[in-house]
């Protein structure tokens, strides 16, 4: 996995991998990431859904135009 992965971290493809990243429901390993992006995917408790409501909200802040969520959604998950 190390070698197929270039010794980089599966998602920011920077940084050294080295965390095992497990899938927290079913133990399957998914891949090798760095602290940082490990770390991450914990805080954001390994939920897409809040993954890419973080990513719209710091793309917004850094296009200056957070004006409120997109039309007919919320800044958060509802479900
Ligand atoms: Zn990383």
């Amino acid at each position: 996995m190390l070698v197929d992965q270039g010794g980089v971290c599966a998602i920011c493809a920077k940084a050294p991998a080295a965390h095992v990243d497990h899938d927290h429901d079913s133990g399957a390993v998914r891949s090798l990431l760095c602290f940082n992006c490990n770390g991450g995917l914990g805080q954001f408790r390994d939920d897409p859904a809040l993954l890419r409501v973080a990513a719209r909200y710091v793309e917004s802040h850094r296009a200056g135009q957070l004006v409120g969520p997109p039309p007919g959604q919320q800044w958060w998950p509802t479900g």
